[in-house]
């Protein structure tokens, strides 16, 4: 490496170090070793023995990778079965398959944008999309977090033909949902698309017959044409991957057009598998998703009384803390006393507050949340 280049590192290293900004992947423990707070694993299904053996099965049949892209010789039977399903559970005319949710945003943003294409995303989307807008060379304009009159105003008289409205329908760090109904009629009213990345709420939102299916199944924005839904399979599916939902002129488009579709391998057979076999779980066992939202709810019960823990949509409940450090201090006390939870500090926070995150999950037991709540009041009377 130059030496220019050597001593950029360095000197970038020692600031992160003196702003509490390091961050490590560091390997966890055992599963049953502590009471997770902080995976996305929502319906405890990433280590469910029926994905492990649909998984083993397509290692088998199909062989670990897919080894090549899905137009060269990597689409299999499975992929296929699994976008149909993926399609049908959210109410969607068509979906199609990437490797990552990350991608799947990627592809759809950069197809979909360009020069005639306005971008008006929530400043609290995702990476994914923020990198898609980059990417895409569209105009791209933020609108203040959930607040669907500021998006229509960006929209209002805008030069570009086409537009993007872009949001998560709950959101990854806050936890809060998207005015979806108010944004559809916006979408409507100025002839947008409205994309909605489904990734923190599919396996959680949804009651009734749609328990678990997200926040567009059963509504109005299920095979809408002017909505268009992004899934990670990764999450409530216990897998890997993500997927595009929409309108089958837009999955033809994605086929051709979308660049992390065509020259990224295709999506292994083993996490196809996983994720066809969860999707079947998801429908056939709705209480899955009711335990998920009980939990959370328990939790945000739990922790009442603090200033920064609020009602959350799904099973993300995000707890500012005062500082980066404070908030890795806590994880790490956490840690010690068995809890693992998330903790998020710039630039992961969109708004610069660094915050632990707790996520509920169908894993958990009530003791689990009862223990968690405990070791939680204390650390937080001790950093307010
Ligand atoms: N969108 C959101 C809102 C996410 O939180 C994530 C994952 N962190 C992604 C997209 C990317 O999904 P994946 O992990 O499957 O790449």
């Amino acid at each position: 490496m130059s030496v220019s280049m050597a001593n950029w590192l360095d000197q970038q290293a020692l600031v992160r170090e003196r702003r509490g900004l390091v961050r490590r992947p560091a390997p966890r423990g055992p599963a049953d070793a502590v009471i997770d707070l902080a995976s996305n694993d929502y319906l405890a299904l990433s280590r469910d023995p029926r994905l492990a053996a649909a998984a083993a099965d397509a290692a088998h049949e199909w062989g670990t990778g897919a080894t090549a892209s899905r137009l060269v010789a990597g689409t299999t039977s499975l992929h296929l079965e699994l976008e149909s399903a993926l399609a049908a559970l959210v109410g969607m005319e068509s979906a199609l398959a990437f490797s990552s949710g990350y991608l799947a945003n990627l592809g759809v943003v950069t197809a979909l944008g360009g020069p005639g294409t306005l971008v008006v995303a929530d400043e609290q989307c995702h990476a994914s999309i923020v990198d898609g807008c980059r990417l895409s060379r569209s105009r791209t304009e933020t609108f203040a977090h959930n607040d669907a009159d500021d998006a229509a105003r960006l929209l209002a008289g805008r030069a570009e033909p086409r537009a993007l409205i872009a949001v998560e329908s709950i959101y990854s760090v806050g936890g809060d949902a998207a005015p979806l109904g108010r944004l559809l009629e916006i979408a409507v009213e100025h002839d947008a698309v409205l994309l909605v990345d489904e990734a923190h709420s599919l396996g959680v939102s949804g009651t009734g017959a749609f328990a678990g299916r997200g926040s567009i199944a059963g509504t109005a924005l299920a095979g809408h044409p002017n909505v268009v839904v992004t899934a990670t399979l990764s999450k409530s599916l216990g897998s890997q991957g993500g997927a595009v939902l929409g309108p089958a002129r837009l999955r033809e488009h994605l086929v051709n057009r979308s660049r992390t579709f065509i020259f990224d391998t295709a999506l292994a057979p083993t996490s196809a598998a996983a994720a066809l076999a969860a999707l079947g779980i998801l429908r056939d066992e709705p209480w899955r998703a009711d335990r998920v939202r009980a939990h959370a709810a328990a939790l945000v019960a739990g922790l009442a009384g603090f200033a920064s823990v609020r009602p959350s949509a799904g099973a993300v409940q995000s707890v500012a803390m005062p500082s980066a450090e404070s908030a890795a201090a806590a994880a790490r006390v956490a840690g010690e006393a068995g809890i693992r939870v998330g903790c998020f500090r710039p630039p992961s926070v969109p708004d610069g507050v660094s915050r632990l995150r707790l996520t509920a999950h169908a894993g958990l037991a009530p003791p689990d949340i009862a223990r968690a709540i405990a070791v939680l009041r204390d650390i937080l009377e001790e950093a307010s």
